[in-house]
């Protein structure tokens, strides 16, 4: 049996959150702009790719969220 760290809280914007295979995050957070005020975004943690809609949380970016932390490789830079 493998264990898995989650964080005790998540950053306050965040609505969804996906793993990646190597640990970083896909977040799922409000991008808000005065011309598009329910535009969210899916960002990867690890590479930084992004994925925008301007409808809300759409299963596009769910989708887009999913797979993207189902194939990047890629690490968050340290913080410390
Ligand atoms: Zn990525």
């Amino acid at each position: 049996m493998t264990s898995q760290t989650i964080p005790q809280a998540w950053p306050a914007d965040v609505l969804f959150r996906f793993l990646t295979v190597v640990g970083a995050t896909v977040d799922v957070v409000p991008q808000p702009t005065r011309a598009l005020p329910d535009r969210h975004a899916a960002v990867c943690r690890g590479c930084e790719a992004s994925y925008l809609t301007s409808v809300g949380v759409s299963y596009d970016l769910k989708d887009w969220a999913q797979t993207h932390s189902s194939n990047c490789r890629a690490l968050p830079r340290p913080t410390a």
